[in-house]
């Protein structure tokens, strides 16, 4: 359901589009930043740690070639050249006694954390991350072994460091900030663009909705899923407007239908009212009134089972009939009728021949077929039924050899109440084909009629047979 104009946004599905696109593009770049961030992290790290590394091995040599007191300046010449608060040394024995040492008031109890001392369990060298307290930065430290006995402890402060990947994180931010922007924008307008397309449909959809059944969507360069939905949503409103036609006519044609008839009965009524005095006179009224109502109720009858059948709610019994018995029962019944028109009817029908279906409807079929060709046959004229057995169907067909039916009216004779120009004379209603195609389709066959105009019809029902 819609939502209130004020929720609109809220609900739109462009804001959501950007809101997605840009969530996503955030997750995706900061997990990459954070991969990135810890490569720079590490790769910093590695080479404070091989700096400590070259730093503790040149004070080895430093001791081998030169003793303590070489140390002792190498130490001060360090923390000259460094500052007392970027780097400290110490030169200790294995008892802890300091040998030779920079100034250490600014580094408080960080050299002397857990493993940079002389307690630390191994000879081995060991590199650490340790706290100072005082301007709470971090140094990175090495303990090493310069000699049997004789213990290095230094450590360099990764301020610098520090600084660099707070400058780093800053700076993606602010890189992060304006990208999040363009993409949620970006996103916004390509959404837009799609979105056109859609508010086209929903404009053309209000202005029918309106009334006007005539609107249709016109849409290029929208991409194709949109171009698709617009075409098909045309193509619907094309087959709504034949329907509307269709049910305009048919109204049209059952007002039409009704109109004669009912007019007839108050016509008769009228004049009997005015003018009869007998009884017998009643009577008569009374007859042809109840043969007009046959008449309309047959009409309506009709136009309800073509209803029903098209719309598939008709109640079809599904039975063997015997199309042979069928045809031949049929053809009997009109045969009076053929010799009275002097009509030759002849019937044609290969040995039992079945299918499955409503035998009243299928009747229906052959009467209104058989009926057509009697009132489309001048005297003297043949009328030919058929029935045969092809693999799958079986194929009844009725031929004459009347007036046919024009070319220009061949592709209408199955709509609902059309009446063909050679029709004008003739009794009918326009519904008898049209009750036939829907009782063949309904049954899952096919129904075709040719003709030539001036030498006869022929109308072909295909059947699935029963085997
Ligand atoms: P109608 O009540 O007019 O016969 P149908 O639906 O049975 O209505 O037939 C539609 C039209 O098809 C007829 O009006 C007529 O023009 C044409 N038609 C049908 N069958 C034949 C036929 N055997 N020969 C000539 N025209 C036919």
């Amino acid at each position: 359901m819609p939502s209130e104009p004020g929720h609109r946004l809220l609900d739109s599905f462009k804001l959501r589009l950007a809101l997605l696109s840009a969530g996503i593009f955030a997750i995706a770049t900061l997990l990459s930043f954070s991969y990135l961030y810890r490569g720079l992290a590490t790769a910093l790290e590695d080479r404070m740690d091989d700096s400590l590394r070259t730093e503790q091995k040149e004070f080895a040599d430093i001791y081998r070639s030169g003793g303590l007191d070489a140390l002792r300046k190498e130490v001060a010449f360090e923390q000259e050249a460094n500052g007392k608060d970027e780097v400290f040394m110490r030169v200790f024995d294995a008892k802890g006694v300091d040998l030779a040492s920079s100034d250490l008031s600014f580094w408080g109890a960080a050299p002397f954390t857990p493993g940079l001392t002389h307690e630390a369990p191994s000879d081995d060298p060991i590199l650490k991350t340790v706290h100072v307290e005082r301007d709470g930065s971090d140094a990175r430290c090495i303990r090493a072994l310069l000699a049997p006995g004789l213990y290095v402890s230094m450590g360099y402060t990764l301020r610098e460091n520090a600084a660099l990947l707070a400058r780093f994180r800053s700076q993606f931010m602010n890189v992060l900030a304006v990208m999040l922007g363009l993409c949620a924008l970006g996103a916004w307008f390509v959404a837009k663009r799609a979105m056109s397309g859609v508010e086209a449909v929903t404009h053309t959809a209000a202005q029918i909705a309106a009334g006007d059944l005539d609107s249709r969507v016109h849409l290029h360069g929208h991409g194709y899923e949109i171009e698709h939905l617009a075409e098909t949503f045309n193509k619907m409103l094309d087959r709504i407007a034949v329907l509307v036609a269709e049910i305009r006519q048919i109204s049209e044609n059952i007002a039409h239908e009704l109109r004669s008839p009912i007019t007839r009965i108050r016509g008769n009524a009228e004049v009997t009212l005015m003018s009869c005095k007998s009884l017998e006179e009643f009577q008569e009224l009374t007859g042809s009134v109840i043969e007009e109502c046959d008449g309309l109720l047959a009409l309506v009858n009709t136009m309800l089972d073509i209803s029903e059948l098209e719309g598939g709610v008709a109640k079809i019994i599904r039975e063997p009939v015997d199309i042979t018995d069928l045809v031949r029962g049929t053809c009997e019944l009109f045969q009076p009728a053929a010799e009275d028109a002097g009509i030759q009817l002849t019937v044609n029908v290969e040995s039992k021949v079945r299918t499955q279906g409503d035998g009243r409807m299928l009747g229906q079929v052959l009467v209104n077929l058989l009926d057509n060709a009697m009132k489309y046959t001048p005297r003297g004229g043949a009328i030919l039924v058929s029935v045969a057995r092809l693999p799958d169907d079986v194929l009844i067909a009725v031929k004459d050899t009347g007036i046919g039916i024009p070319p220009e009216d061949l592709p209408h004779i199955f709509d609902r109440f059309y009446r063909g120009s050679n029709s004008l004379s003739k009794p009918g209603t326009g519904l008898g084909l049209g009750l036939a195609k829907a009782v063949v389709n309904a049954h899952g066959g096919r129904i075709e009629v040719t003709s030539t105009a001036d030498q006869g019809t022929r109308c072909s029902v295909w059947l699935r047979a029963d085997s």
